[in-house]
């Protein structure tokens, strides 16, 4: 059975597109079979893999509209063990409807059960809002991973957030945890960084991951090729820490 984690944090530009697709990429090349769902309208992590929106006939707004399957709207990528479940800017108006709808709050559950027999871990990639988009990708997942971006208001929303997966645990998902709590930008030259990472130990101690992701060019260059910065320069610091990550997130979900 997948375990299915959600990356989320209702603060935009946090690097949560980024960690999920680098994460699906590594814990793909260490031969789990990954499947990324892009369940932002915005579809980074979609065009962030490389595939081109004009190709694509059915996504996850028909997933959530109940017009298609999951399972026959997952892609293959150039990576094996790596698909991805595209999403269009549409999503936005599939919510609205979905407000309007039977069992609004348990659709995307609904649909990963149908396909979670056939991978090792399913990623979501959220948007950045606490909307019934993020509340459905709650109640699907197993786990939270949390990314900060190590800069000033890191924390801000941080405690709205937790009072959503509370009340998550409570009403819908008593098995949800929070994975973990991922530095993001992080950049060891600035106090700032040094300070702001420090009170997020403060304030999540353990839950805190010991890989921090540094600001690096490489990671912000690869999406605009379609790839992984894994895939994009593999050398490079970001990619090395996205493994790290991986290996870390192999540990806290018992797979390795
Ligand atoms: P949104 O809330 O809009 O969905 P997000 O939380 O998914 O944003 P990303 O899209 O992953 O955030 O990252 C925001 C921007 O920062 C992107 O342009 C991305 O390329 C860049 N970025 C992310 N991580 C890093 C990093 N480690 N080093 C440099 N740039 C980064
Ligand atoms: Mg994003």
């Amino acid at each position: 059975m997948a375990k299915v984690i959600c990356i989320t944090n209702q603060k935009g530009g946090v690097g949560k597109t980024t960690t999920a697709v680098n994460l699906g990429y590594f814990l793909a090349k260490d031969k789990f079979k990954t499947l990324l769902i892009d369940f932002d309208p915005q579809g980074n992590a979609t065009s962030g893999l490389g595939l081109e929106k004009q190709d694509l006939k059915q996504t996850m707004v028909e997933v959530m509209l109940g017009e298609a399957e999951l399972e026959s709207i997952i892609q293959v990528t150039k990576y094996k063990n790596f698909a991805v479940a595209p999403t269009m800017p549409q999503l936005a108006d599939a919510e609205v409807q979905l407000t309007k709808m039977d069992n609004k709050f348990t659709r995307l559950r609904t649909a990963i059960e149908s396909v979670a027999q056939q991978y090792d871990y399913i990623i979501i990639d959220s948007p950045p809002s606490l909307s019934l988009l993020t509340v459905n990708a709650m109640i699907a997942a197993d786990y939270l991973l949390l990314p900060v971006q190590t800069e000033f208001y890191a924390l801000e929303g941080v405690a709205q957030l937790l009072d959503s997966m509370t009340l998550v645990k409570k009403a819908m998902n008593p098995k949800l945890k929070l994975l973990g709590v991922l530095a993001t930008m992080y950049d060891k030259r600035t106090s700032l960084s040094v300070q702001v990472l420090a009170e997020v130990k403060k304030y999540f101690k353990d839950k805190v991951f010991e890989t921090t992701i540094p600001r690096n060019v490489r990671v912000a260059e690869a999406p605009s090729h379609g790839v992984p910065v894994g895939s994009y320069d593999k050398f490079s610091k970001g990619a090395k820490a996205y493994k790290n990550l991986t290996r870390e997130v192999e540990r806290r979900t018992g797979k390795k």
